[in-house]
């Protein structure tokens, strides 16, 4: 796939701000948002109509209906609209309103027949789409999902990270696991990246470092879910913020500029080198010592997985940490990968039948 830098809207606007309630829960409400948003800087209202959700029983949308509604925010104010689809079905009907823009949520981003599905739905239409990262952390299945569409002549397309979803209590709704998008985008470039802080916070507090975050991480976009009454919302209602509130949070935004060219980053930078060749001189060291451990473990009959000796080097690299410099889970991973690799190694050595 080749993609250029998709500018989905071809106004150039950064960020771009969706904004709007999760649902469409009455004609009043989407009319109240919708009217509140006006002059806060959104490029695109949004407003679920069918909603997936995870337990029957809770609210799943008005359906068809609702789509009336975003026509007559549309046409009486002026700002285009967007909402999720799910099925061809969903597409057919979205489009005959008029909607601007489609998203495919996350639910759906995880299942290949039904990406496919709305794909084909696709053909031959000029719309935008965005798709939402799957549940799960799996980047393939995300662009995945993007192949399905443009290899359906969808080229307006964009991505949303939303986080993805973990077992066990938590401080964010969704984990963002930052690590996956940056990915995403080392893969597919031109991709412009929405981060939706909604549901990776799944609390309005969050919402504003998270945006920060993404800021940061120089994202193209956010996508804001806002209701004029949050506590009473019918679906999210700890994560949304009054229209109010997301002016607040927008103009709180930093914006710094992506552009390291002209910044004098040369003599850090080559100092960071340095460090990083002694670090991958003392790696390649380090891996000849396991593979010679390898060998006497092979000549001995001995596992190659030694538990203790493993809790024993996190533990000593952990209790290291307590000066707050390093963060004692990165700490921990980075030494984590370390022990993997020296297992790949002793495991091929191990099983050689030539050594
Ligand atoms: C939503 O945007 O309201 C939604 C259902 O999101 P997700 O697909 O990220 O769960
Ligand atoms: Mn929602």
């Amino acid at each position: 796939m080749d993609f250029e830098k998709i500018d989905i809207f071809g106004n150039g606007q950064h960020p771009i701000v969706i904004a709007g309630p999760c649902s469409a829960e009455s004609e009043e409400q989407v009319m109240a948002v919708a009217s509140e948003l006006v002059g806060k800087g959104v490029t695109l209202f949004r407003a679920g109509v069918w909603k997936p959700r995870t337990r029957p029983g809770c609210f799943e949308g008005v359906g068809q209906e609702a789509l009336q509604w975003l026509a007559r925010v549309r046409k009486e104010l002026a700002m285009p609209v967007s909402t999720e689809v799910a099925t061809a079905v969903h597409v057919e009907q979205a489009l005959a309103a008029g909607v601007d823009l489609l998203w495919i949520g996350a639910r759906t981003t995880a299942n290949p027949f039904a990406v496919q599905e709305i794909a084909d739905s696709l053909r031959g239409v000029d719309v935008p789409v965005l798709v939402k990262n799957p549940v799960n952390p799996d980047v393939d299945l995300w662009v995945g999902a993007f192949e399905r569409l443009y290899n359906a002549g969808v080229k307006r397309l964009g991505a949303i990270h939303r986080g993805f979803s973990a077992y066990g209590e938590k401080f964010y709704r969704n984990a963002p696991q930052w690590q996956l998008p940056i990915e995403f985008r080392r893969r597919l470039g031109g991709i412009p990246m929405i981060c939706d802080p909604s549901h990776i916070g799944g609390k309005r507090e969050l919402v504003l470092s998270l945006s920060q975050q993404a800021m940061d991480l120089n994202y193209d976009g956010l996508m804001i879910e806002t209701h004029c009454n949050p506590v009473c919302a019918l679906s999210d209602a700890r994560q949304q913020v009054t229209p109010d509130e997301l002016a607040i949070i927008l103009s709180r935004l930093v914006h710094r500029s992506a552009d390291g060219v002209n910044a004098d980053f040369h003599s850090y930078r080559n100092r960071l080198d340095e460090i990083d060749d002694r670090l991958m001189e003392l790696l390649v060291k380090r891996m000849g010592i396991s593979r010679e451990i390898g060998a006497v473990k092979r000549e001995k009959g001995l596992t190659v997985f030694q538990p203790f000796r493993y809790n024993e080097t996190i533990e000593r690299y952990t209790k290291i940490c307590t000066d707050g410099k390093l963060d004692v889970e990165a700490v921990k991973s980075v030494f984590e990968a370390i022990h993997m690799e020296s297992i790949r190694q002793q495991l091929r050595i191990v099983n050689d039948e030539n050594q």
